[in-house]
């Protein structure tokens, strides 16, 4: 009897062990149907169009999109949006509409993903994608599906929700709407109105020249503009003590609002330089404020009074920007205003918070979090005078998020090659800092060698070997900032060696793949072939780097610094820094016609 009742428990055992769960799809069939809820927003209507079609390239399967009312007894459903008929099933309250958090699990063999109506939804139905199924979206052009011969639940039980509320980047491969949205990026430059539930829209930068255009009225009214040595000059930055100043900014500012309604934040900010006024009245609201971020916020703070008068729901921004970095004292933003700090000045070879060079800006971080309502991070992550050199600032991408999370920040933009493809590990930088941005305690290495493996193809183990070299030759004792020279000794003659064996590795190993990919290894090799033809112009022109490289960066469009475009920079390089080899005699390879 004994023995009759172990083999029955280990029958039953075996049965339950057999059960390999709820099966979405399994051998080309689904019984399944994807249910959008009643009233979906158009984001929630592009979810659950874009999982039809990536579960159609994952199973082969075509799941129809159902409303709820057609929806039949028995057969089993994935649910996309918040229902508040089945919100109570579920035990969960109504999402805010503009909440980006949200949650898929199973009930039975039913999924349910839900989230805010803007955003919150789509993002769910995208991470269900990636973390269930192994989507990924790389670049806009490159998107890894799996394909899956069946795919089986028991239970999921999910929720995400953003480490910070805005999320921008600046990278030029990283402005395409779907590709951002996929990635969870929810803000650029422009304001975007999208299937994807729009982009919060961050109206320009540096925008004292557009209030008061120096060749519109300097001539006229030379007293606007920065007195500097006891002579006002134009294109520098305004004398922000001048009531008429005052004024041209704030019906400028309402104009503008009144012609680009979409946007969240509008920039009243410094021009990019260091030219402040030094006229009596500016200098004495300065002293009285503590200094020339005292002066500006007095003066940004009046515009947006006025403008909060008019749009209630707008921002207006400023910058805490090289000579307005310092926190101003008695006074302080109004709560319209946002406070727009920068990092410029801070090595990124280490994290902000560990490294004596950034003691400044740490200093300065922790007296904005208290005096700042809303503080938006402009942070730097690579080096804009030679976007092609390696900027080994992978291990201070998330420490430093999390450091400007843990000042309460409001939003955080990334600057990288906002011009073009191209720069070094531009595409990798990209992803990577999206995956972060959204959720700063995943684990970098793991995103990196993610990124790396799908998409490199065979070159794989050898842009990792190189990405890993990079990384090693940052000392403790350097400094990494983002205009480094090319003489800088984090690029050692034996680094240059063995970088240049390992790209032209990655190269060799892709010889028979596509183009695409043998193009991704080409960009990795760019960096080597721009640091010889810098360092060593005279066998650059022999060994033909120079034909190929002045022929590559053409024909992709590739921009080399942040100052000038292709063609610019070519010129440059053949008039200037070639030609001045030339006339001191220390270039004696056959320069290229017209040098
Ligand atoms: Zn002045
Ligand atoms: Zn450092």
């Amino acid at each position: 009897m004994k023995k009759l009742t172990l083999l029955l428990l280990l029958a039953l055992l075996s049965i339950n062990c057999a059960w390999a769960g709820h099966k979405l799809f399994s051998a080309g069939k689904s019984r399944y149907s994807i249910v959008v809820c009643d009233a979906a927003s158009e984001s929630e209507l592009t979810a659950a169009r874009e999982l039809q079609l990536y579960l159609k390239q994952i199973s082969s399967v075509y799941l129809p999109i159902k409303s709820s009312d057609e929806l039949r007894r028995g057969e089993p459903h994935i649910f996309i949006g918040y229902n508040p008929s089945y919100g109570k099933k579920l035990g969960v309250e109504t999402p805010a509409v503009e909440s980006e958090a949200f949650t898929y699990r199973s009930v039975g063999k039913n999924i349910w993903i839900y989230g805010g109506k803007q955003r919150g939804t789509m993002y769910g139905v995208y991470t269900f994608l990636e973390r269930e199924f192994g989507v990924r979206w790389y670049t806009k052009d490159c998107t890894k599906i799996p394909e899956l011969e069946s795919w089986q639940f028991s239970k999921l039980n999910h929720s995400e929700a953003p480490a910070v509320l805005i999320r921008q980047m600046d990278y030029f491969d990283a402005q395409d709407a779907a590709f951002l949205a996929h990635n969870k990026v929810n803000s650029v430059w422009n304001s975007m109105q999208n299937d994807y539930g729009g982009l919060v829209g961050y109206w320009r930068c540096h925008t004292f020249e557009h209030f008061v255009n120096s060749n519109k009225y300097f001539s006229s009214h030379p007293e606007y503009f920065s007195l500097r040595n006891g002579v006002r000059q134009p294109h520098t930055q305004l004398c922000l003590s001048n009531p008429d100043v005052l004024e041209l900014c704030k019906s400028g500012m309402l104009q503008v609002i009144e012609q680009n309604p979409n946007y969240w934040v509008y920039s009243l900010s410094q021009n990019d330089n260091f030219n402040y006024c030094q006229c009596e009245k500016c200098t004495e609201i300065a002293n009285k404020y503590g200094g020339q971020s005292g002066l500006l916020l007095w003066f940004v703070n009046q515009v947006a009074d006025v403008v909060k008068e008019h749009y209630p729901d707008k921002h207006i921004s400023t910058f805490a920007y090289q000579y307005t970095r310092g926190v101003p004292k008695d006074i302080k933003p109004r709560e319209n205003v946002v406070i727009r700090l920068c990092s410029i000045e801070c090595c990124f070879g280490h994290p902000l918070s560990e490294c004596d060079h950034n003691k400044p800006f740490m200093a300065d971080i922790i007296k904005w979090k208290d005096v700042a309502g809303k503080l938006f991070i402009w942070d730097y992550v690579t080096n804009f005078r030679h976007y092609l050199v390696p900027f080994p600032n992978f291990n201070v991408l998330a420490p430093n998020i999390r450091t400007f999370i843990d000042h309460n920040v409001v939003g955080i933009f990334e600057e990288g090659q906002y011009q073009s493809s191209g720069g070094s590990f531009a595409d990798l930088r990209t992803w990577v800092l999206n995956k972060l941005l959204w959720n700063p305690s995943q684990d970098t290495r793991a995103l990196v060698e993610d990124f790396i493996t799908g998409y490199y193809g065979a070159a794989a183990p050898h842009v990792l070997e190189f990405f890993d070299l990079c990384h090693a030759q940052l000392k403790d004792d350097m400094v990494l900032n983002i205009f480094y020279q090319i003489d800088s000794p984090i690029l050692s003659d034996e680094f240059i060696s063995r970088g240049t064996e390992l790209v032209n590795k990655a190269c060799q190993a892709v010889e028979n793949q596509s183009d695409e990919i043998k193009h991704r290894a080409a960009l990795v090799q760019l960096q080597m072939k721009y640091i010889h033809l810098m360092r060593h112009p005279a066998k650059a022109l022999e060994d033909g780097t120079y034909d190929y490289f002045i022929d590559f960066i053409r024909r992709h469009k590739i921009r080399i610094t942040e100052w000038e475009d292709v063609e610019g920079w070519i010129r440059w390089y053949n008039d200037i820094y070639l030609g001045k080899k030339i006339r001191q005699g220390t270039l004696v390879a056959k320069a290229p016609s017209g040098v």
